[in-house]
């Protein structure tokens, strides 16, 4: 019986949460049969309506349709990046096209779309509300930009490559995820872990027991790369690693991204010339804040071009302290993390090794809880009742100032061999109220390396600040009070998606925040007021090579997928090379993502054309957190207001740029994001 299924029976768990510990894989193909029936019935009955079409007899059928989809797909995918075992993983190849098969279903029903165009066409008379409006306005335009507007051929053209991109984005992320599995650098003699910390090897003792083996390993998971790109003293070994992760996705063979990607661009390509548009680019920033590609790779100059300078100096600063060591080599990428580290020491910068003992996992889960309530009212109590996916998770309702339950927040936070890299927030339920509450369900991932037990576990600066940025897109999900799930939470344009996130970064570093949370972890004493102090005023610290890096990559993006000669290869590689050259890429820093393995742009299309919008957002957050910081509270009630009724809380219901302006009382200034990164 499909309403027996885990995988698809109604969310009537404990808060609203999903069967997480009883859906497996063998449940997903039929809940996924059963939800994709149940969606066309919904379509065929919408399509088939013969009343006259109003608001209510089309749009709110929309916002309906396909709930029973939206649950399985959602504690799939979560299952698929959270748990991943290879069942999983065959479904997901299997499910990808069909998802993207069953949308078309929708969007290019020429009945339902022509419902859309009546109501659009006599918009200003049928009376609604400002978030009806809109409503209508973001509907009609997702039709539009899949395809309902086209004639026959061009629909059955855009089907078929809607289809066959959503196959090569779910293979591209497993390809990058097999290459990730199949290394592992065993730290077999006491040499090798020369320069490692205690904590380092207990950790990579962990993973090395995970998948069987004895001698601690390094992985290619960030948590593991990174530290040990810093303070491993062998070169040899961190060139070893560092080559093992800048070719990820790009090894001959079963797993090899480079065709994925050839295929990908030249279909996104195809597919926007069917929509009118001169490129992939063109097509993504029509629907965008930024709005053209110009505007982007304008911003994304302006912080290039001082950056650059910056890190020529700070490599000349190195080059010097590893000469004076008796180093006869040139700074590469894989001394870069070490020598800055060496460097910022030498200039008595933070030595962030030993901030490391203050900042306990649970200590910053609370000082972002904290946050929350100091900024909009809303409390957290963990909740041992829900039973999850797995026993590193952790469940917390949240309440708003009445107390009331307003919301279900699970944290996932250790890497394990089978999770996907990365960190992310996913909201597995919308907050809606069209037809009577529901609360969301909201989940943040993250890959710290486990140690012991959960509660011991130490955070980086960077890591604490990754924990703080999920946390503020968890917020977004779960303070919502759009009325429509489609206008709910994070369903705004992907420029505006990491203000809130990124803007929540910077209540971290504030001296209110650390006096309280930062705390050793044996003798529980706070930071002292002298690092507390440097913490906050360092924010620009090593920001000129997180500037290059990211810009790097953002660079290439745009390059990807910009218009190009008619005759043009589609060799994402050459593209990429041939952009960084032409930027003149300095050669002692990597790009963030070299293309084989840029997840953001190639599994899947959510930031394709889209990488800048972590520049564009945070001159959104840079200006909107020196709101806080003029007005000598980093609390202020007044301003707090503002940003949970126009932002925190409003999902999709506004323009973002007029959202800002009422949040702000004026448009962003770029100013603050120079100053931010220390290039001002
Ligand atoms: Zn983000």
């Amino acid at each position: 019986m499909i309403e027996n299924n885990p995988a698809f029976r109604p969310w009537n768990g404990p808060h609203g949460a999903p069967a997480f510990a009883q859906a497996r894989a063998e449940h997903f193909p039929p809940a996924f049969e059963a939800a994709f029936a149940e969606r066309r019935g919904e379509i065929d009955a919408l399509a088939a309506d013969p009343a006259e079409p109003t608001f209510d007899n089309t749009l709110l059928p929309l916002e309906r349709l396909g709930r029973a989809l939206e649950r399985v797909a959602a504690l799939f995918f979560h299952l698929v990046a959270t748990v991943g075992d290879d069942a999983l993983e065959a479904i997901e190849r299997d499910v990808a096209p069909r998802l993207a098969r069953e949308g078309n279903l929708l969007y290019l029903n020429p009945k339902i779309f022509a419902r859309i165009e009546a109501l659009w066409a006599k918009r200003d008379a049928l009376g609604l509300d400002a978030e009806q409006a809109r409503l209508l306005e973001r509907t009609r335009s997702a039709f539009v930009r899949r395809g309902a507007a086209l004639d026959e051929r061009g629909k059955a053209r855009f089907a078929e490559i809607a289809e066959r991109l959503a196959s090569l984005g779910a293979t591209f992320g497993q390809n990058v995820i097999a290459d990730e599995r199949s290394f592992a650098l065993a730290l077999t003699e006491p040499a090798d872990r020369a320069g490692l910390s205690d904590g380092f090897v207990e950790a990579a003792t962990v993973s090395a027991k995970a998948r069987g083996a004895e001698a601690p390993i390094v992985t290619l998971s960030r948590s593991s790369f990174e530290p040990f790109q810093e303070f491993s003293e062998r070169r040899d070994l961190r060139e070893k690693t560092f080559e093992a992760f800048f070719a990820r996705g790009a090894r001959d063979g079963a797993h090899d991204n480079r065709p994925i990607m050839a295929e990908t661009l030249a279909l996104r390509d195809e597919r926007a010339k069917l929509l009118g548009f001169p490129s992939h680019a063109d097509f993504k920033f029509d629907d965008s804040m930024a709005k053209t590609p110009d505007a982007a790779e304008r911003l994304i100059a302006s912080v290039w071009a001082p950056a650059c300078a910056k890190v020529a100096r700070e490599a000349a600063e190195m080059q010097a302290i590893l000469a004076a060591e008796g180093g006869n080599f040139k700074l590469m990428p894989w001394d870069w993390r070490r020598y800055a580290l060496k460097r910022r020491a030498a200039a008595a910068d933070i030595d962030e090794a030993a901030l490391k003992p203050y900042f306990s996992l649970p200590n910053i889960i609370d000082a972002a809880f904290y946050v929350a309530g100091r900024l909009f009212g809303v409390s957290f109590q963990p909740t041992d009742s829900v039973p999850l996916h797995h026993s590193d998770a952790r469940a917390w309702v949240m309440r708003d100032e009445t107390g009331a339950e307003a919301g279900l927040f699970i944290g996932d936070y250790f890497a394990r061999g089978s999770k996907r890299s990365g960190a992310w927030m996913n909201a597995l339920r919308d907050a809606e109220s069209f037809e009577g509450r529901l609360n969301p369900v909201v989940v943040n991932v993250m890959n710290f390396a486990k140690a012991g037990d959960w509660k011991d576990c130490q955070l980086s600066l960077d890591e604490a600040r990754t924990l703080f940025h999920e946390f503020g897109h968890a917020l977004h999900g779960l303070l919502s009070q759009a009325r429509y799930p489609s206008l709910a939470g994070t369903n705004v344009s992907r420029d505006f998606v990491e203000f809130p996130s990124q803007l929540y970064e910077h209540w971290l570093e504030t001296p209110e925040v650390l006096r309280r949370f930062a705390l050793h972890k044996d003798t529980g004493a706070p930071l002292d007021e002298a690092r507390i102090a440097k913490i906050s005023a360092a924010r620009s610290q090593n920001q000129g090579f997180a500037t290059i890096e990211y810009c790097a990559a953002a660079f290439v993006d745009l390059a990807l997928h910009r218009k190009r000669e008619a005759n043009a290869r589609y060799d994402a590689m050459a593209i990429e090379d041939a952009e960084l050259a032409r930027r003149a890429m300095p050669e002692f820093i990597a790009t963030r993502h070299r293309t084989p393995h840029f997840q953001h742009v190639f599994a899947g299309d959510g930031y394709s054309a889209g990488y800048y919008s972590y520049l564009w957002s945070e001159t959104l957050d840079s200006d909107g957190f020196e709101a806080f910081a003029a007005t000598g509270d980093v609390f202020d009630p007044a301003l707090a207001e503002r940003l949970k009724t126009y932002v925190y809380s409003a999902g999709g219901t506004r323009d973002p740029a007029e959202a800002y302006r009422l949040f702000r009382g004026r448009d962003p200034e770029s100013g603050a994001l120079l100053r931010k990164r220390g290039l001002a």
